[in-house]
Formats: structure tokens, sequence, C-alpha cells
């Protein structure tokens, strides 16, 4: 067996994600991980910076949930739900709604993120078309900049569209209505004017609109941009007054990864449909899940389908409901909540330093995301053969170095892992 990080099998015929065939960014070999570390294939222990991408909340390799999986394997690990329930299905759906926003009653589970994003989508026209008695005009959406949804046709429609993918799918893609993102930060003064464009659009297209979506404060993929509360709760009340249905993305931001069980706590207001996913299950299966209120879930039955129109094959998959429980139970039984706020003050306090080097623009933490947001563009090939080298891992996007840890990383790890992310901001080049 060769020990070389790099496969050249895997780079000839394997696609990673955003990658090219001509000129792919180099992939290192994973042999194992455990709590918050990786393992190369040569023995490089790597302390995570990523949680693979907001999923790995409880750390790799977790034998609790190990075990809640073995367990359910041992049952079954799939069945059809169509016409058949099950025990995960019942206990995660239970769990979920003590979590969700109380007006929270229905659940469509699915099958990843981006999937969410479309079922929510196709909830919120379904809804808004038989609550107009018919009326298909009512069936486009409304939404901020900087947005990221997924990757999926409808999902893409709603991402942003300068660094979305607009410009490589351009007219196969739905036309949205966009309005610039609230620019008044989380943590400062609420600016009025960063409403007003959701307003003018709500008042003069609200005839056209199904529902406005948003990923409440926390802005992830399409920029790492923390918002101020208050506009959420004005785009609630704008929703209301219009009769749009308000969508919230919690796909990023669910089970305390800011703190809170959901950013939309934050606001206090609830959406009228909300997605989960990513850390749903710990970072074990793709799985996610559509919530919405009984208002909603009906008003879908009474419309000209009679139905909600969706029905995944691997649809409440119970060895991912089995994980997701497991995972959700160790969340309630611990304090998530005093742990991300410990995360919180090491990051400030060691990402704090970046501010002072002349590529950095901005530097923000809030819960256990931190971001240094650079002037130009990292390399992301050069940085992370730098990370490697010294021992982390991070994946820089656009103009932004950012970490959301597993929440079981040591404290000295995770002050090394800003510390160096800091260090490696301030050798990287530009461009
Ligand atoms: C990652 C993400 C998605 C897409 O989820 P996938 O599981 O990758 O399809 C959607 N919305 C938000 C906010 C995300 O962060």
């Amino acid at each position: 067996m060769t020990t070389d990080v790099h496969d050249s099998w895997d780079r000839e015929h394997l696609w990673h994600p955003y990658t090219s065939t001509i000129n792919p960014l180099p992939t290192y070999k994973v042999e194992r991980a455990a709590g918050a570390r990786l393992t190369l294939i040569d023995g490089t222990e790597l302390i995570d910076g990523m949680s693979s991408w907001w999923c790995t909340i409880h750390g790799y390799n977790h034998p609790r949930i190990n075990a809640a999986a073995a367990a359910q394997l041992g049952k079954m690990s799939h069945v059809m739900f169509g016409g058949l329930t099950h025990e995960p299905a019942i206990t995660l759906g239970k769990l979920l709604l003590q979590l969700a926003p109380p007006s929270m009653n229905n659940i469509f589970y699915a099958d990843s993120g981006s999937v969410a994003v479309e079922i929510a989508m196709k909830m919120a026209i379904q809804a808004a078309v038989s609550r107009s008695g018919g009326n298909h005009a009512k069936s486009n959406f409304a939404t901020i900049r900087s947005g990221y949804h997924g990757d999926t046709w409808n999902a893409m429609s709603v991402c942003d569209p300068v660094t979305g993918m607009h410009g490589a799918f351009g007219p196969a893609l739905p036309v949205r209505f966009f309005v610039p993102a609230p620019r008044s930060r989380f943590d400062g003064e609420w600016n009025g004017d960063d409403i007003k464009p959701l307003a003018d659009l709500l008042e003069q297209k609200a005839d056209q609109i199904a529902a406005v979506i948003l990923e409440p404060i926390v802005q992830g993929a399409g920029g790492m941009w923390f918002y101020h509360p208050e506009y959420l709760r004005q785009a609630r009340e704008l929703c209301n007054r219009h009769g749009v249905y308000l969508i919230f993305d919690e796909i990023a931001t669910g089970f305390w990864r800011t703190g809170l069980p959901f950013a939309w706590e934050h606001a206090g207001v609830e959406p009228d449909i909300m997605c989960v996913g990513k850390g749903l299950t710990a970072g074990y299966l793709t799985m996610s899940a559509v919530l919405t209120t009984r208002d909603v879930a009906d008003t879908i039955s009474r419309g000209e389908a009679g139905v909600m129109m969706h029905g995944p094959t691997f649809m409440a998959n119970p060895l991912a409901c089995a994980i997701a429980i497991e995972s959700i139970k160790m969340l309630m039984e611990g304090d998530p909540a005093a742990r991300v706020a410990r995360m919180q003050q090491i990051m400030k306090q060691h990402l704090e330093p970046a501010r002072e080097l002349p590529g950095v623009d901005d530097v923000r933490v809030l819960g256990s995301i931190g971001v240094v947001q650079t002037r130009g563009i990292v390399d992301v090939g050069e940085f992370q053969k730098l990370c490697v080298e010294r021992r982390v891992w991070i994946r820089p996007f656009g103009h932004n170095v950012y970490i959301m840890p597993p929440y079981v990383i040591p404290d000295e790890d995770l002050k090394y892992l800003c510390d160096t992310l800091v260090d490696l901001v301030r050798i990287s080049p530009q461009s």
C-alpha cells in the first residue's frame, strides 16, 4: 500500500467539489478520523477546523453514535416510507419539534440540504397557490444577495447571482427577485435602510412571490456574513403584511452552531417553513428535514394536488434517523450553549490579531464560527499545503478564511488552530 497523500487514480478519475479535470487542486488522502482530528494515509494528524462543512458537531468516530448506528443496522438500515413508518422516524421527529420554533408541526424528511431547499420551495408554491384559490401567478421567490442554499436547480436559483452559479447556467435558471443583503452587523447598530429594498420589492411584486427565503443571521458559503437580527423581525412583518411565506434555511446554522439551537432564536421570529440538514446527522450520513406549520401543511392538502408532491426513495432512512437521534440526545444531555460560548470566547481572542494584518478586512466570530475576511483572494492550493505542513485542516473560500470546528475540539487545539490560521493568513499571498 502506498502512503502517498496524493492519489493519482483519484486525480485522474474522481470529481471533487467544484473541481477541474485539467488542473485539479490537490486532494489529501484521509485514512481515519477521531474526535477533532483527521489522520492522513502517511500518519499526519490534522486538527479539523471545518467539521467536514458544518456537519461533524461531535467530532469523528464518536463511540455513542457508532453504537447507535450499529444497533440500528442490526434491525434494518432502510425501509420505504410510503405506507410504512418506524420508531427512529417518530423519535427523531419528536426531538426536532422540541428544538424547532414552537409553531412547527409537520416534518418532511429528505436526502440532503439542497433537496430540503427544493422541497421547502415546492411547499411554499403549493401552499401559496392553494391559499389563493388556484392562482399560479404567486410562484416566484425573493431572497437577499450573498446567499447560499445549495447546488440543485431551484436552490441554485436563489444563491447569490454573482458568486453563485448564475453565470454558468444563465438562462436555464428560473429568474428570482434579489435584494441587497443587510449591511448592519450582527453585533453592531441596526440601520433602518437595510430593510427598504425588501419592503419596496414586496410592495411591488408580492402578487408574484410565494416566499422569501433567507439563511437566518449567518450567510454561510455565500459570504460568511453575520447580520442584524432586526432584519429578520422586519422581514417577518413584511411577509405577514403581503401574504408571503417566510422560509428559513437553517442547514448550516442548526444544532447550536451559533450558540442557540437554531439561529431564528437570535431574532425571536418564526418562519413558516424551515430547512435543517448538515449537523442533523452529526456528519455520519446525508439527511435533511423540512419543518412547517399545521397551517401551511393543511393549506397544501386543501390545494389542487391534495398532497405534498414529493417522496424521495430514501425518505426518513432509519439508519440516518437513529444517528440523528443519538446526536440530538447528546446535545440535550450536555450543555452545548456553554461549550459554544467558550469556543466563541477563544476564537474571538485568538483570531483578533488578524485584524492588524495588511491583507485582512475584517474578523468576526459568532458561536463556533470564526471568519477572517481577506482583502484579496487566498490561493486555496497553496494555503492548504501550508495547513497540512502546520497540521491543521482549513479550506478558505473566496475572501474568507474561516473555521467552524467540532464542538469536541480541546481548547488547546482550538487555540492552536486559530493562531495557525492567523499566521497562515499573514504569510499567504493573495491575488
Ligand atoms: C450546505 C448548505 C445547503 C446545501 O446542503 P447540501 O447537503 O450540500 O445539499 C443549503 N443551504 C445552506 C445554508 C447550506 O449551508
